[in-house]
């Protein structure tokens, strides 16, 4: 089959031949139909993230059709269409018991430990392929599988309440979906940040009330004076700058004894200075992960029954082989471009 194999950072993917992946009793072989550019993508693109081994075979949002099952496999049949939950998790240690697989302690992840979606074929475990209702394409199952429901999760990381108030600083693929998360729930008043017009255009058509250009205004002035000097309910960082985390710091509510809640979905790689440490309170700041299992669940029949609208979600459709072309765009905010898709 075709991949694309990643060897090193700064050099563009190489797209290879290689053996089509035989599956066990509890696997099923998935013919790929969609696979959407992570940011973290950029991550392993620029050597901020290495992944688990190399060569590998990047790409965790991934949706397509069962071609094969293994002999001992229940849950999914030939043809099925179906969307992969990219964390592999063991369903025993103490983490996976309390439902939080993406802290399963033996956890290895698709497209970083093991290979991924950018591929023609991929052989996961069984337990890791969930069914696509019809109603829902290939490329919105795709991106269901990270950027929909990280979003979706670090609501729920947050606590989110219905009217609750909320901030969210970048609007990218998992940031623009926390927006529309946000009004899907019920918040009060959501404020987007970003640096690009296009996402803020868009921003308010996925539910945002008020946007904020963090280029050329103070975002923490400004969510202080929407907020009547309050701070929003719940600030979320999806940008991953040390600039936006103490923006997102700053911007939670803060009275006598309450708190925002603030929470870190994107990768930091460099020390934070927490600025608003002084007015943070009990509970105040969380680190959201990935998403679970049962988010994922709950995102597909969200999706399924139309409650959320993914109709915009993706700006670019790609042909398999120009995946540099799609990280380059998404890595320099070209073309207007909010998620891409490799359709196969
Ligand atoms: P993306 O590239 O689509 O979005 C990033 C957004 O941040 C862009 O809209 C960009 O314009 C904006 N931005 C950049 N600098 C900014 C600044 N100074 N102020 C305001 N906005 C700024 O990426 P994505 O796919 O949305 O992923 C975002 C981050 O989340 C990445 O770090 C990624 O690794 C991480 N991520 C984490 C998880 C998780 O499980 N926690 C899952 C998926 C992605
Ligand atoms: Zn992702």
């Amino acid at each position: 089959m075709k991949a694309f194999r990643f060897y090193e950072p700064e050099v563009p993917w190489k797209l290879e031949e290689v053996p089509t992946p035989t599956i066990g009793d509890n696997d099923v072989l998935v013919k790929i139909k969609a696979a959407g550019i992570c940011g973290s993508d950029l991550h392993y693109k620029h050597g901020r993230m290495k992944p688990g081994k190399i060569p590998i075979i990047l790409g965790h949002e991934i949706a397509g059709v069962v071609e094969e099952i293994g002999s001992k496999v229940r849950n999914v049949n030939i043809g099925d269409r179906i969307c992969v939950h990219y964390i592999i998790s063991c369903g025993d240690c103490v983490h996976c018991s309390q439902g939080n697989d993406n802290r399963c302690r033996n956890r290895r992840s698709i497209g970083h430990h093991v290979d991924g979606g950018f591929a023609e074929y991929i052989a996961i475990p069984s337990r890791n392929a969930f069914k696509l209702p019809d109603e829902i394409p290939f490329e919105q199952g795709a991106i269901i599988g990270c950027a929909v429901s990280t979003a979706f999760h670090a609501l729920r990381v947050g606590e989110f309440q219905p009217g609750d108030t909320v901030a969210v600083f970048g609007l990218g693929g998992v940031g623009m979906h926390v927006v529309a998360w946000a009004r899907v729930f019920g918040a009060s008043k959501i404020i987007g940040v970003d640096i690009v017009d296009f996402k803020l255009r868009l921003a308010k058509e996925f539910g945002a009330d008020f946007t904020i250009n963090a280029a050329e205004e103070d975002p923490v002035k400004e969510i202080r004076y929407l907020t009547d000097d309050l701070g929003v309910d719940v600030s979320l960082e999806v940008a991953g700058t040390e600039k936006t985390m103490e923006y997102a710091l700053l911007s939670a509510c803060e009275s006598n004894y309450a708190s925002g809640r603030v929470v870190s979905v994107a990768a930091q790689f460099k020390p934070i200075v927490i600025k608003g440490m002084r007015t943070l309170r009990e509970g105040a700041l969380r680190k959201s992960g990935d998403h679970t299992r049962d988010d994922l669940r709950r995102v597909i029949q969200l999706v399924k029954a139309k409650r959320i609208d993914l109709s915009k979600s993706i700006t670019h459709r790609l042909p398999f082989d120009k995946l540099n072309y799609g990280l380059e765009i998404l890595d320099e905010k070209k073309e207007n471009i909010l998620r891409a898709v490799l359709i196969q």
